[in-house]
């Protein structure tokens, strides 16, 4: 589950971890009443206002300006809130903007210019630890940055049984050419944000730029935090988080029904039991000359109801031509699972204009078949793979 920035920085905070502060503001007053109260609290003059979206690259896209008095304030938070913010990250719609974070300038003037670096935490999956990943060019793209300067960006695998150590924060902070005061500053940053990562069971943190002020503190300017779902029901707190906007709505009408449903851009909407094998019928899709419409598993029980909701749910994306249905009857017979779509076809009434493919493969296969032959309904029976796929390809013909 992805947060916002602003409250992906709460959560660094909370564990220590220096931030350039803001408060978020869901229109241009508040924006305004949000600006006055961090110049109390921080003395700034300037303020930046950050798009709040679950997108990177709000910067390119126009989505982070710098107001100057509290008139800019207004009026920039006015153009930024309600626009569809398009960056290097979101479709060619853009997303929309609810919100927006007004954080204090801390790109100000002082005895050293300010320098930005990039860090994130991740798990490498390679050797199954926790790493740091950082780099002296900040503010960037780091896949730009990996591409043509592979050797400015580091690593430090952390170990699980003692978390990270004072030598490695320092080799860090070594590798990033500090000294002095932000050394010590870079120390105690990289420090408290692993123990961030790992006390909310975090997947990534992203903090690009990590800002040296010209005062030499160390800080968030910005923080990507994706947390680990299956984790969340130890952090109650956190689960409240959630912002639906963010999120594709047929995805969350999906997740609670219970269904794996990822939504795609193909043409051949599927319905399959299991990861794996939802895996497979993508690829055969693919081969058969189609797009995968979605990514659906409907799990353990394909009885009637629950083949409903799946139509119902696939059917909602304009760009389904055709429907395969691909089932291993294991546990769940097959017969059952034919007579479940027979059903659900007949319970919808005209809603399915589009033919449907169906492959059952497993216990009672044979009776399966028979039935969807015999149901006289605008559904296709296959049994081998290649067969489903070639029907599939016959009606995207
Ligand atoms: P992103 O574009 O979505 O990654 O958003 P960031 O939070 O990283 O902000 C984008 C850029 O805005 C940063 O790289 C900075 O150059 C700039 N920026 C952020 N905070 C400040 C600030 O306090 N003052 C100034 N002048 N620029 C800032
Ligand atoms: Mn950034």
């Amino acid at each position: 589950m992805n947060l916002h920035e602003y409250q992906g920085k709460e959560l660094l905070s909370s564990y220590g971890v220096r931030i350039q502060r803001g408060i978020v503001a869901q229109n241009a007053d508040e924006a305004v009443t949000a600006a006055k109260k961090l110049t109390e609290d921080t003395g700034t003059g300037w303020h930046v206002i950050k798009a709040q979206v679950h997108a990177g690259g709000r910067g390119k896209g126009g989505g982070v300006k710098l107001a100057k008095n509290l008139d800019e304030v207004k009026t920039i938070a006015g153009q930024i809130i309600g626009m569809d913010l398009v960056t290097p990250q979101t479709s060619a719609e853009g997303k929309r903007v609810h919100q927006v974070l007004v954080a204090e300038d801390v790109y100000y003037p002082g005895d050293n210019e300010p320098e930005e670096y990039y860090m994130s935490v991740l798990l490498n999956r390679g050797t199954g630890r926790n790493m740091i990943m950082y780099s002296t060019e900040g503010g960037m793209d780091i896949e730009t940055v990996a591409e043509e300067t592979p050797h400015l960006i580091f690593t430090e695998e952390i170990d699980p049984s003692t978390g990270i150590l004072p030598f490695q924060a320092r080799k860090i902070a070594f590798n990033l050419g500090l000294s002095g005061v932000a050394f010590k500053e870079m120390t105690k940053f990289v420090t408290s944000l692993y123990t961030a990562y790992v006390k909310s069971d975090s997947s990534l943190f992203e903090i690009n730029p990590v800002l040296k002020t010209s005062d030499d503190k160390i800080m968030a300017v910005d923080a990507k935090v994706t947390l680990d779902a299956n984790a969340l029901y130890r952090h109650k707190d956190l689960a409240e988080l959630r912002d639906l906007r963010e999120e594709s709505p047929i995805e969350v009408e999906a997740g609670a029904l219970g269904l794996n449903y990822v939504d795609l851009d193909g043409n051949v909407g599927c319905m399959v039991n299991g990861a794996g094998l939802a895996m497979a019928t993508m690829d055969l899709i693919k081969q058969a000359g189609g797009e995968p419409a979605n990514f659906l598993d409907v799990g353990g029980t394909a009885d009637a109801k629950r083949v409903e909701e799946a139509f119902r749910i696939i059917l909602k994306d304009d760009g389904v031509k055709a429907i395969l249905i691909n089932i291993f009857g294991g546990i769940v017979r097959c017969d059952r699972v034919a007579q479940g779509v027979v059903d659900a076809y007949k319970n919808m009434g005209d809603a399915i204009k589009v033919p449907i493919i169906v492959r059952l493969q497993g216990t009672n296969a044979d009776i399966a078949k028979e039935l969807i032959d015999n149901s006289g309904l605008d559904v296709m029976s296959a049994t081998e793979f290649q067969e489903a796929a070639d029907k599939v390809q016959a009606v995207l013909a």
